[in-house]
């Protein structure tokens, strides 16, 4: 016969209460930590090049030039310098403050400035250009080259840029949520676009 937790004696049932308890906790913090490791293997994750791309051959390790370089061990050709990525990131500057915006794939809360790969034949003034168009719907002008940085987690060259834009921004399916932060309200964050907003504000010299 089954006993409910309110027929026991009171010391029982606080027990089996607090078991709940804990359970829902454990339950809680191992979601979160499955949902954290997951998000930063996804976003960060790099390829180990175990074996050749074009070949299908194993690696090996081979320094070149002093660095350790992935290399083809059937001797193929192929050697990975692991060389950066580069990136672009944009501070869009309009009348109404400056865009963060949310992409769908970040944690709730977490904004940015906007950032997007350098397409094949572009070079990265026109890399800003065009992502303030595709991912805020906004013509850019007075781009103003910030700095260079580094985001070694994904082995990205961040060029950083500010430009101005005004008119109604509309979000690509990237992005989901955006805020407009006044300039003298804005506060870097850490990171390599943190960086880049915190060098620009100083410029401006607000900060
Ligand atoms: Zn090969």
């Amino acid at each position: 016969m089954l006993t409910s937790a309110s027929m026991m004696p009171l010391s029982h049932a606080n027990v089996l209460k607090k078991r709940q308890t804990m359970a829902i906790k454990n339950c809680v913090r191992l979601t979160l930590l499955m949902w954290i490791s997951r998000y930063t293997m996804d976003k960060f994750i790099r390829p180990s090049f175990q074996y050749c791309p074009h070949c299908g051959a194993k690696t090996q390790d081979v320094k070149i030039e002093g660095q350790t370089v992935k290399s083809c061990a059937a001797k193929c050709g192929f050697a990975n310098f692991d060389n950066p990525a580069p990136v672009v990131a944009v501070i869009v500057e309009t009348p109404d403050g400056v865009v963060l915006a949310h992409n769908t794939q970040w944690p709730k809360g977490m904004f940015s400035i906007i950032a997007g790969y350098v397409d094949p034949y572009e070079i990265p003034e026109q890399t800003a250009i065009r992502e303030t168009q595709e991912e805020l719907g906004l013509k850019a002008y007075d781009i103003r080259f910030v700095g260079h940085y580094m985001f070694h987690a994904k082995n990205q060259l961040m060029i950083a840029f500010a430009v101005k834009a005004q008119g109604d921004i509309t979000l690509n399916h990237e992005l989901d949520e955006y805020k407009l932060v006044p300039v003298h309200k804005l506060k870097p964050w850490p990171g390599a676009t943190g960086d880049a907003v915190k060098d620009w504000l100083a410029n401006k010299g607000v900060c």
